[in-house]
């Protein structure tokens, strides 16, 4: 394909996209599209504006309520959500199969995972957010932590429920109320959590979906009523709606995409390294921010190294994401696989070396085959952005400072993979990584005890752990008398 060819692939792809918009907020509404089949098998009414009004004055009105609640009623609340996960994760699972293409095993995984951390969030908030008693010259002087009120979450597709509950834990167990702006084609999974969470037990409107664009979001966040705002996203809905949020100045957390490093040294176990580089690229059919995206080989492993991980990827099956052998689905959508395709196009043609795939499969789903890409150089797209697909980007280097050099020429810095038996190695990698997490010997994974979020371009804000919990609280000092003794000469 020439240049000339790609940019026409990229181009059809924004018309295709341009066209969904357009016929979604013209007929006003959502459409739940299998991307195996191309099949549409639902269509949602989208919110109206004066819908959407109603929405957050109802929203408003739960928080007076909400936030005195106890954090035991929230527990109770949120460990039934647990429960009625796991009861239905069959059900839910084939719904995002469904609607976003990964493997049915992936998504019974994912909503398996949302019960644990809602029991998470249940059993640790009340701890995490313990008032902290301080010294100081006062009587008494503590610190609180306060609900905000209603936050707004604004998420992905990729990961149609994992990515919200992420945020429905913290957020609720902290006694804010949650709005969810899903991602348009997912309408399905974003009124199955609504449901979810009635019918846990949580207060009515606790916690509300809205059927909007992605147009709707600058003015519900203007609204004096929204609080703050949490988005999992493209780098580019990141720059629009931290940019509404800061205008507002309104707490924002981001959570962007990556172009995650996996390094491998001669130290390695090249074996464990090359079998997780499989999984580490291929997981939700290769749409993951922390899937690992560029491959970054030590010279004296190299051809071992991408012998077995080429091999490792030309096993896998690509197929019908319902059927339990099945390793990778369709992408989500066909303006994915185009622009997928496009980067792919653009490096093959500025010199890069297919070692496996690089091609659309007949046939319809927007099927792409695991491809892996040598011999990369700055010019091509590839380099600087984030491959949404399973595209392996690989490689070598002579020495760790090439290794760390390379890892950090991008303007991403979510998470990074080092493989190495080397302590000083392993030292000199979480030292100088720009990236929110280093994993050694480990695949990249979130985790509801471990903080989860990045740096640069990959954004800022954490979820997970305690620290998640703490993005959307008033951190209010209570100060109590003064001393006999103290200080008079205060300033502010
Ligand atoms: P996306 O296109 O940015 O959409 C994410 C959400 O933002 C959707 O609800 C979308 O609504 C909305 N949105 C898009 N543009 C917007 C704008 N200008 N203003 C307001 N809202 C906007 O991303 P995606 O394709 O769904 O997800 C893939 C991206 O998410 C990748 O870059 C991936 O790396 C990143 N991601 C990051 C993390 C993380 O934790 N760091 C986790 C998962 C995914 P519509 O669908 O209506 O357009």
């Amino acid at each position: 394909m020439t240049t000339t060819q790609n940019q026409t692939a990229q181009d059809q792809a924004a018309q295709d996209q341009a066209a969904q918009d357009q016929a979604s907020s013209k007929s006003g509404q959502m459409h739940s599209i299998n991307p195996a089949t191309g099949e549409t098998f639902a269509s949602y009414d989208t919110l109206t504006p004066p819908q959407v009004e109603e929405r957050l004055s109802r929203a408003q009105a739960a928080f007076d309520t909400y936030r005195l609640t106890t954090f035991a009623e929230r527990s109770a609340w949120m460990n039934r959500a647990a429960d009625i996960l796991e009861a239905r994760k069959q059900q839910l699972g084939e719904l995002a199969t469904r609607e976003m293409g990964k493997t049915l095993s992936a998504a019974v995984a994912e909503v398996q995972k949302c019960a644990v951390g809602c029991r998470y969030y249940a059993q640790n908030a009340e701890k995490f957010l313990a008032d902290e008693q301080v010294t100081t010259e006062a009587q008494q002087a503590y610190v609180t932590y306060q609900p905000l009120g209603v936050v707004l979450s604004v998420m992905p597709w990729n990961f149609p429920y994992w990515q919200v509950f992420r945020f429905i834990g913290p957020a609720l167990m902290a006694g804010n109320v949650g709005l969810l702006k899903h991602a348009s084609n997912v309408p399905g999974c974003a009124l199955a959590i609504e449901s979810v969470m009635q019918e846990a037990g949580f207060p009515v409107d606790v916690f509300q979906t809205l059927l909007v664009g992605s147009k709707g979001v600058e003015a519900i966040l203007n609204d004096d009523r929204v609080k703050a705002v949490s988005l999992t996203g493209s780098e580019g809905a990141g720059r629009s709606v931290a940019g509404t949020a800061g205008a507002a100045i309104k707490p924002a957390v981001m959570e962007l995409g990556g172009s995650d490093p996996f390094i491998v040294m001669p130290s390695a176990d090249l074996e464990s390294s090359i079998k997780t580089a499989v999984t580490a690229r291929t997981i939700n059919n290769g749409q993951s921010c922390i899937a690992a995206k560029r491959f970054i080989v030590h010279a004296d492993i190299y051809d071992a190294f991408v012998d077995g991980f080429v091999a490792g990827l030309a096993a896998l099956k690509l197929g019908d994401p319902m059927q339990a052998s099945t390793d990778i689905g369709p992408l989500a959508t066909p303006a994915i696989r185009e622009e997928v395709h496009g980067l792919v196009q653009d490096a093959v043609q500025k010199g890069a070396k297919v070692l496996l795939g690089g091609q659309i499969p007949d046939g319809v789903g927007n099927y792409y085959s695991a491809t892996a890409l040598s011999d990369l150089t700055p010019e091509m797209q590839v380099y600087g952005e984030e491959v949404f697909g399973p595209v392996a980007l690989i490689f070598r280097v002579a020495d760790i400072d090439e290794a760390v050099q390379l890892a950090n020429a991008t303007r991403f810095g979510l998470a990074s993979s080092v493989w190495t038996s080397d302590a000083g190695e392993r030292a000199r990698f979480v030292r100088d990584i720009e990236a929110g997490s280093v994993f050694v010997n480990a695949m990249v994974a979130s985790d509801p005890r471990l903080p989860f979020g990045g740096v640069k371009a990959s954004g800022f804000g954490r979820e997970l752990s305690r620290h998640g919990l703490h993005e959307f609280v008033n951190v209010k000092t209570v100060s109590i008398g003064a001393a006999p003794d103290a200080h008079k000469s205060k300033t502010e």
